[in-house]
């Protein structure tokens, strides 16, 4: 009889106890489909991430942006002095496209420029031509170059802004390209050649990457 109570005393425990490990086990599946696992996720990556980050130590440093490039006050002053000199080697004898690498030192932050690359001098009836004839340096950041004014070609015509070739050179370097020319869409022979520039910057690359 004793025995017996005992017995059915220890079947009820074990009862419960199946009872409370479903009620968990359910309750913990019900989360898992309530919540999903994404915010824990999240919270693991960020911690990763900061890990990480910690252990790297300080950012790397980056090459700027065509725009932070572009707020320099050396390479506009330097990018004005080559449209400058674009416009003044215009003549009736010709016209000559300039361009440069621009150069950024991610140790000093500082900018540079490759030595000055001279277009053919060509007439009013060829396409401008611009053969970059050095190497690359290693620490470019971006592609300048300028195109010509039409003030000595009567009659003839172009379209501003850059070209398909222009903008293929640029990625396959994997930089941005920055081009000076008339802030007009078609250039006109005759016009002066001091009319307003335009600024464009063009290419697949906001900035180099590597
Ligand atoms: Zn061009």
């Amino acid at each position: 009889m004793r025995v017996n109570k005992l017995k059915g005393m220890y079947a009820l425990l074990v009862a419960v106890a199946v009872m409370i490990g479903i009620t968990i086990y359910g309750s913990c599946s019900a989360d898992e489909e309530f919540d999903g696992y994404s915010p824990q996720d999240e919270l693991y990556t960020l911690a990763d991430r900061t890990t990480r980050s910690e252990m790297e130590g300080p950012e790397v440093s980056q090459f700027p942006t065509v725009d932070e490039i572009l707020a320099s006050t050396v390479v506009k002053n330097k990018l004005n002095v080559l449209w400058e000199e674009t416009k003044s080697l215009a003549s009736p004898a010709g016209r000559q496209e300039l361009a440069i690498f621009i150069r950024y030192n991610k140790a000093s932050h500082q900018y540079s420029f490759s030595e000055t690359i001279y277009g053919d001098t060509i007439g009013c009836d060829t396409n401008a031509r611009l053969r970059v004839n050095i190497d690359p340096p290693s620490d470019m950041c971006a592609f300048f170059h300028t195109h010509t004014t039409l003030e000595y070609c009567p009659g003839k015509k172009r379209k501003t802004g850059p070209t398909d070739l222009d903008i293929s050179f640029v990625n396959n370097y994997g930089i941005p390209g920055i081009l000076y020319d008339y802030k007009v869409n078609t250039l006109r022979g005759g016009m002066s050649k001091n009319k307003t520039k335009k600024i464009s910057k063009y290419g697949a690359f906001n900035q180099r990457l590597d």
